[in-house]
């Protein structure tokens, strides 16, 4: 589903990513781990493009993107193509407060799928009733708790028929006991056979989760591996990582 190659990336004169490769493969549950600054954000940002590499290549769903390759890469259609497939979900829900739930899910149907106004809603409703929060279409997100706007965050996703959704530390903005519906949320949308690449530091919900699970420190993928992974892990910066932080 998704393939990065030998993914560098700098910022000005500091190298963030050494020739990163990971490979998800369709229905996968990936769970990406690691200190603060290891890259995290940005191996995620570079499977849709926020983040364009400096040298490597993209495949999503057979298609090539990056810096320099011919067709669809780089121009815009190729960028509306990735966001037709790839979805992300922020820390910070990033949702429009001027907009009501509803309309939230919806204008980016409208802006990606050039839907009409009374399609996308109607498609938007679907996808609210999927996260629970349907009796919820008309608030805005101020009337609505940290939990209940990720999961508007997550219909947003949703809505857009995506082959894969990122996300980036879903529940790290949340009071704790906000948590939990953020995850059940998330474990049904991984029910549902959906791709998915998970920055997470919950461990219990990794462990139920992680098809593939990786561990990232200053730019590289340290070590990775399947299920059983946080129990089996071999370098010593896992182990301890696993120790302090999870
Ligand atoms: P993580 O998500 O694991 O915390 P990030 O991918 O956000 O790590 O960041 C990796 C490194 O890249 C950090 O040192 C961070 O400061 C730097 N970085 C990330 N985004 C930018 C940016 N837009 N401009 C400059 N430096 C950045
Ligand atoms: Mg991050």
């Amino acid at each position: 589903m998704i393939e990065l190659r030998g993914i560098n990336k700098s910022f000005g004169k500091t190298q963030v990513l050494f020739d990163i490769d990971l490979t998800v493969e369709r229905g996968q549950h990936v769970v990406l781990f690691g200190p603060s600054g290891s890259g995290k954000s940005t191996v995620l940002r570079s499977m849709n493009m926020l983040a364009e590499p400096d040298s490597g290549s993209l495949k999503v769903d057979g298609i090539e993107f990056g810096p320099g390759l011919p067709g669809e890469s780089g121009k815009r259609g190729g960028r509306l193509a990735l966001r037709r497939r790839v979805g992300m979900v922020f820390q910070q829900f990033n949702l429009f407060p001027h907009l009501c739930a509803l309309d939230n899910v919806a204008l980016p149907l409208r802006k990606v799928h050039g839907m009409s106004r009374g399609k996308a809603r109607e498609k938007a409703a679907i996808a609210l009733r999927r996260v629970g929060l349907i009796d919820r279409a008309a608030n805005y997100p101020a009337e609505l708790s940290g939990g209940q706007q990720q999961r508007v965050a997550i219909a947003r996703a949703l809505a857009l028929d995506p082959e894969v959704i990122l996300f980036d530390e879903p529940t790290s903005a949340l009071d704790p006991e906000l948590v939990g519906e953020v995850l059940k949320t998330m474990r049904e949308v991984a029910e549902t056979g959906m791709t998915m690449v998970v920055v997470t530091h919950e461990l219990g919900f990794a462990k139920e989760i992680g098809d593939l699970n990786v561990f990232m420190e200053d730019g590289r993928i340290v070590e990775s591996g399947p299920r059983g992974f946080y129990e089996n892990c071999k370098s010593e910066r896992a182990k301890q990582f696993l120790q302090a932080v999870m």
